[in-house]
């Protein structure tokens, strides 16, 4: 990121950047990516295409959707993986995810919200209050929805508009979210101009079900005694698949799993130490919060599955391609999401049963819950998972983006790793 930032010093101050903060937490990021995940040996050569995706995230992702939106195109703000991606692109409309994974920026959120909040809320805003989110006036406006009561909150008192996500999953709820769907979809009409067809949303429905496929390609392999990749980098690849152009991710996914695939059938894997096997479960990880990835796996446990948003939750789903009418296919994009599981429904039983059944084909020892600290409803729902998962052991981890704890963290994952280790799978 240091290495890029003479070239785009110009393009941050164009779009109102403050550039000496903005090189303090480009240097904080790299510092923790070099930490985090430059660490592990012998990674996959293609690795190098998802690295320069987290490097490029405030440079030349930036500079694309300038140019983008130079060119009369227009592009909003996303926080959630509820927003249907699909309907902005068949608009011509780039969503573009904020969620902030930067420990720098937190505490620059004290000016409007208070401290007892999830680090991803604080993150993301700390970084617009203090001009070093790049992505702050490259957008028409900003897509909030309600899913907890801390995004409700904040949308309210930045104004945002936000999508009504439900909290059950009966008919009526269905019906709901379909209309918000609905609403949606004239909403990216009127912001591009452009009427959406049946053509241009069949295209972003295929586009997007390829990308999820290749995610669901890459992670399979995750399955086999020797994972070609570690949950690091499977991580590292999620969280560029929610911030690269579609079709630059497709390619570089793409490219990773034909190596993963050839790694795997010569048996080498990511790991030197095939450590007990592990589901991650929880909170998210934004682009640039991996602690916990990395300090469970430094500590010689491998996840081999997780099921947070920034992991299966986002690409287990695909919307069903057989739908011919523009009608059925915004019916098919709600059914799609609508059986994303987060935290926020009550009863969250569809949740139970995937992290069951993934436990099972991934043939994890243990789970750990990744919980961002206040994020109530990860924390709170931890409990019914380890009912649900009845006999697994379990090692829930409250974090928030801060390097402090590190340590304090290891001595407990040691602790289950050794638990782990006496227990056959
Ligand atoms: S955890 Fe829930 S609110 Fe957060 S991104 Fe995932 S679906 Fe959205
Ligand atoms: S991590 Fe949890 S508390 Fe934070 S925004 Fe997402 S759901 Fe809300």
């Amino acid at each position: 990121m240091q290495e890029a930032a003479t070239d785009y010093r110009q393009l941050w101050s164009e779009i109102g950047v403050d550039i000496e903060l903005h090189d303090q937490l480009l240097a904080s990021l790299d510092r923790v990516f070099t930490h985090t995940h430059l660490w592990q040996a012998d990674r996959p050569a293609s690795m190098s295409l998802f690295d320069k995706a987290f490097h490029d995230s405030h440079s030349g992702r930036v500079a694309e959707i300038a140019s983008y939106r130079a060119n009369g195109g227009k592009s909003i703000g996303t926080f959630c993986i509820y927003v249907p991606d699909e309907i902005a692109l068949a608009a011509g409309v780039l969503p573009m995810p904020l969620c902030g994974g930067s420990g720098w920026s937190v505490d620059h959120a004290d000016r409007m919200f208070p401290r007892d909040i999830c680090p991803l809320i604080r993150s993301t805003f700390g970084m617009a209050f203090s001009g070093t989110c790049p992505y702050k006036k490259l957008k028409e406006f900003a897509v909030g929805e309600t899913t907890c009561d801390a995004k409700k909150k904040a949308w309210d008192l930045l104004g945002f508009p936000s999508l009504e996500v439900p909290q059950k999953k009966n008919q009526v709820d269905r019906d709901l979210w379909l209309s918000e769907v609905e609403r949606f979809r004239r909403e990216m009409e009127k912001l591009s101009g452009r009427a959406i067809t049946a053509e241009a949303l069949a295209a972003s429905i295929r586009l997007v079900n390829d990308k999820r496929r290749l995610l669901q390609r890459i992670n399979s392999l995750r399955m086999l005694d020797e994972p070609p990749i570690s949950g690091l980098d499977a991580l590292l690849v999620s969280q560029a698949a929610l911030n690269m152009d579609v079709a630059a991710f497709n390619a570089a996914a793409g490219t990773l799993a034909a190596e993963l695939e050839a790694r795997a059938s010569k048996g080498i894997g990511a790991y030197r130490d095939p450590g007990p096997r592990v589901l991650f479960a929880g909170s998210p990880s934004p682009m640039g919060f991996a602690k916990t990835h990395y300090v469970v796996e430094s500590s010689g446990l491998r996840i081999v599955a997780d099921e947070s948003c920034t992991g299966m939750r986002y690409f287990r789903d695909l919307v069903d391609e057989g739908a011919s009418t523009l009608e059925d296919m915004i019916s098919a994009i709600a059914d799609r999401y609508f059986s994303i599981d987060c935290a926020c429904f009550s009863p969250n039983r569809e949740r139970m049963e995937n992290v069951g059944r993934l436990a099972g084909e991934y043939r994890v020892r243990g789970v750990v819950h990744s919980i961002l600290q206040y994020c109530h409803g990860y924390d709170i729902e931890a409990k019914a998972l380890d009912r649900a998962l009845a006999g697994m052991p379990s090692l829930k981890i409250v974090a928030d983006y801060g390097e402090q704890d590190e340590e304090q963290i290891r001595v407990r994952v040691e602790a289950f790793r050794e638990v782990l280790a006496g227990r056959a799978v």
